[in-house]
Formats: structure tokens, C-alpha cells, sequence
């Protein structure tokens, strides 16, 4: 079998991974993301491969760096079939929906500036109906530790990758080869979805390492340092900010907030939740209980977990712009988590220059994104176009990250009985992975970094 990789190589977003057969007898594809690093943004028009040739996508899950070039593919011609679980089906429709409408503005936006610089038309990479063609492929049939077939005698068996709701990592076999894709796998600590499943053998692993360099403070701790700022800004009259993706982390940062709410640990705020999606996440999420954790699904059956009265739900621009107008003490959480485009940008604009105000970040900020530029400290930044200076108060929260630490990623891969042949790193900053590869190394299993387009083969 050859693997080739078509973006998570060497950087995190854009996960896309061909799998064939020496025979060429079918063409399995791993996930088709959206590159949202701004300097890998124009690798998103060039797929590296015939989209026609492709029998099957797995979807390991919903984020739009795993799902968010689909109907880019199926534009081009693809009409295999993607299969994944049901919540990952349900999830992916309704962020691909928002994506599309994002993408379209943005190109109306630069087409706008193209003519008015006489400079080259800007390409349209696709828009909602595109989005809504893609639909027709999907085949949300799998289910955790159930075997699947495909043609050509390949099976598949997808198992809990404890990230997001719905989400798997996936064994591909033939005969007696065998690969494992590791998906994005959880942080443990998270308090909704459950924790992720073991591997077993595989001739090859490719593996995710976003945090392969460092460990997550603990969750407890996190919410001692969430609540801190929170409190500290309310306290001067201050705005919070947190860019977040409408799944999953503003589920994780609403419960908590409800949570301290009942607690009496919340001051009077005003918290708003600017999105239009977060209405069907939390539908979805009540028509999944099974892959809750236990203990949480008692609270989703009493009613809506995420729900307390300080919270307002913003639903259309008008009501989003109108947010603007609160003087102080309001909490805002809107998208994107990255700061690579959505309403989260015009909050920014409002709120990042004033000293009184923060930005907290609860995601993983990838490189050449402006959320990891406001990150790293950089004191002026272009936000739509226009320069600000930062002068909010900036804080990283990393026990809430939906990835797994490196701890947790040395205990999902050294769970497997027999070693690999070789362990594949992906999704990850390159020396992000060096440091991983080094680690792993010691434990004696024999690593190696694939390239943009690189065969590998076993
Ligand atoms: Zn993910
Ligand atoms: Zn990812």
C-alpha cells in the first residue's frame, strides 16, 4: 500500500491522506480539511491528486481543518463515498454550511479589492451550493469498533478518538497490512465527550501531534486561571473576548460558565454567544447522548446543560453589531477559534485596542494565524484589513484544549501491544514534531516526518 499526504505535512491544518493498493484497485482518502494557516492558504485550490479516482473519504471528524475542502472535492469531480459517524455527519453539514457562506464573503471581498486595484481576479473555491451538492456523498454508516467493508477486500474499524463529538480514529486493513490514522485525539480532561479508545497493531501509524512538545496544565487549574480573568476584567469594567468555533469548545466554555454561574462564582455579566450555529450544535449534541461521558448524560436529559441567565444567544448580524454597543462587563464568545475569519474579527476591532478589555484563548493557535500572532505578544496587528494596537489583556488557556498532551499522546500510541513498523507524524508545526520524534525515538519505535506529496509505502 502508498500512502501519500496532501496537507497536514509538516503543519497542522489541511489533513488529507491518499491511501492505494499496489493495484490501484481503490483510492482511500483520510479526511479532506481546510488549510487556515495563512501561509499555507493557497494550497487549498490544488488537491495533488484526481478527485474522480477517489472511492472513499473517512471523515474522523466535524472540525473544518479535517472536513473543510469537501465540497471543493466534490466540485472537482469526486463521487466515492464519505463515511463517518452520524454526529460527525450532522456536525459537518452544519459547519461546512457556515464555512461556505465565510468563504463566499471573503471572496466578494477580494474581488471587490481586485477590481479596484486592477489586479487579478481572485478564484471562488466554493460556495453554499457547492456545499450543499456535497451533502449527497455523505454516508454517516460507521460505528465505533463495528468493521466495515469496502470494495477491493479493504476493511475499516473506527474507534473513539475522544476529541470532538463523533469523533474516530480509523484501522484501514487489506490482508495482512494494516494502517492506523490517528484522527485528532482528545484531551482526557474534557468534560463532555468521552475519553479516547486504545489502537491495537498496525504495520504504520501516522499519528497527530499538535501538543507533541508540551504537557496541558490540568483542567482544574485551567478553570482557576479562566475564572481569574474573567473575574479580574468584569471587575474594571472590561470586555472578554474568546474566539471559539461554535462546536464543541463553546459547549466545553458554556457549560463551564453555567457552572460557575450556579456556583455564584460568575460576576454580573452579560455573556453572549455570537452564533448563529450554536443552537443546532446544542441539538445535536442532545440527539447523541451515547457518546457522553456518563455522568454528564443525566444533565442533558434535565435540559439544556449550556443554559443560565446571564446568556444570550446572538443570532443575526444586526443583534452581533448591536453587542458593540454594550459598555463593559460582557463576555463574548464567537467565532472563528483561530481568528481566521468570522464575526469574532469586528469584536476585536471594538475591544482589542482599549487596555480594560481581554482576550482569552481556550484553542490551539495555529502558525501564520492571527490568533497566534496576538498570542506571541505582537503589540500591532491588521485586523480586516485595518492596523490596531493591542493593548487588551492577552491569555492562552490550554487546559481546555480538545487535543491530547503529550503525555496522552504516548499513551494512546505506546497502548499498542506490538510496534509498529513506523509511526508517521502529522498535524503538527514541524518542530513541534522534532521534539515528538525524539520522544518517541527513546521508546524505541522508529519514526518518520512525511513531506507534502511523499509516498509512503509498506
Ligand atoms: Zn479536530
Ligand atoms: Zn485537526
Amino acid at each position: 500500500m502508498i500512502i501519500k499526504s496532501f496537507g497536514a505535512a509538516k503543519n497542522v491544518t489541511g489533513s488529507c491522506h491518499l491511501l492505494t493498493d499496489d493495484k490501484d484497485d481503490a483510492n482511500i482518502m483520510v479526511d479532506c480539511g481546510l488549510f487556515q494557516e495563512r501561509d499555507f492558504e493557497d494550497k487549498n485550490y490544488e488537491l495533488g491528486f484526481d478527485p474522480k479516482k477517489v472511492d472513499y473519504l473517512i471523515l474522523t471528524h466535524a472540525h473544518i481543518d479535517h472536513c473543510g475542502r469537501i465540497p471543493f472535492l466534490v466540485k472537482n469531480g469526486f463521487k466515492g463515498q464519505i463515511l463517518c459517524t452520524k454526529p460527525t455527519y450532522q456536525l459537518s453539514k452544519v459547519l461546512l454550511l457556515d464555512t461556505g457562506k465565510i468563504i463566499f464573503e471573503n471572496y466578494k471581498y477580494e474581488l471587490k479589492k481586485s477590481l479596484r486595484k486592477n489586479e487579478k481576479k481572485p478564484e471562488l473555491l466554493y460556495d453554499e451550493s457547492d456545499v450543499l451538492n456535497s451533502f449527497d456523498f455523505f454516508n454517516p454508516v460507521l460505528e465505533y469498533n463495528k468493521p466495515y467493508n469496502l470494495k477491493s477486500g479493504f476493511v475499516i474499524e473506527i474507534r473513539d478518538a475522544g476529541h470532538i463529538l463523533g469523533s474516530s480514529f480509523v484501522k484501514i486493513k487489506k490482508g495482512d497490512g494494516s494502517v492506523i490514522f490517528s484522527g485528532d485525539l482528545g484531551n482526557k480532561e474534557k468534560p463532555i465527550v468521552k475519553n479516547f479508545e486504545y489502537p491495537d497493531e498496525a504495520d504504520v501509524v501516522y499519528t497527530e501531534t499538535t501538543y507533541g512538545d508540551r504537557n496541558h496544565r490540568s483542567f482544574q487549574e485551567s478553570k482557576e486561571e479562566f475564572l481569574a480573568a474573567i473575574t479580574d476584567t468584569l471587575k474594571n469594567n472590561g470586555n472578554v473576548l474568546i474566539p471559539s468555533y461554535a462546536t464543541e469548545r463553546a459547549q466545553d466554555i458554556l457549560y463551564l460558565l453555567r457552572e460557575f454561574y450556579e456556583q455564584g462564582l460568575l460576576p454580573e455579566c452579560k455573556v453572549f454567544l455570537d452564533s448563529p450555529l450554536a443552537l443546532s450544535v446544542t441539538d445535536i449534541f442532545v440527539q447523541n447522548l451515547s457518546y457522553f461521558k456518563e455522568d454528564k448524560i443525566p444533565l442533558f436529559k434535565k435540559g439544556d446543560p449550556f443554559d443560565f441567565p446571564y446568556l444570550n444567544i446572538v443570532r443575526d448580524t444586526e443583534e452581533s453589531k448591536q453587542i458593540n454597543n454594550v459598555s463593559g462587563r460582557a463576555i463574548i464568545i464567537a467565532g472563528s477559534g483561530m481568528l481566521h475569519g468570522g464575526r469574532i474579527l469586528h469584536h476585536l476591532k471594538h475591544n482589542i485596542w482599549k487596555k480594560e478589555n481581554a482576550v482569552i484563548f481556550v484553542g490551539y493557535q495555529a502558525k501564520g494565524t492571527l490568533g497566534r500572532l496576538i498570542v506571541e505578544k505582537e503589540k500591532k496587528v491588521s485586523i480586516l484589513g485595518e492596523s490596531f494596537k493591542v493593548n487588551a489583556q492577552i491569555y492562552t488557556i490550554n487546559g481546555f484544549s480538545s487535543h491530547a498532551d503529550q503525555n496522552e499522546l504516548m499513551e494512546w500510541i505506546t497502548a499498542v501491544k506490538t510496534k509498529p513498523q513506523k509511526v508517521c507524524l502529522i498535524h503538527g508545526d514541524e518542530n513541534v514534531m522534532k521534539v515528538y520524534k525524539s520522544k518517541l525515538e527513546e521508546k524505541g519505535f522508529i519514526v518518520h516526518i512525511p513531506d507534502y506529496g511523499e509516498e509512503i509505502g509498506f
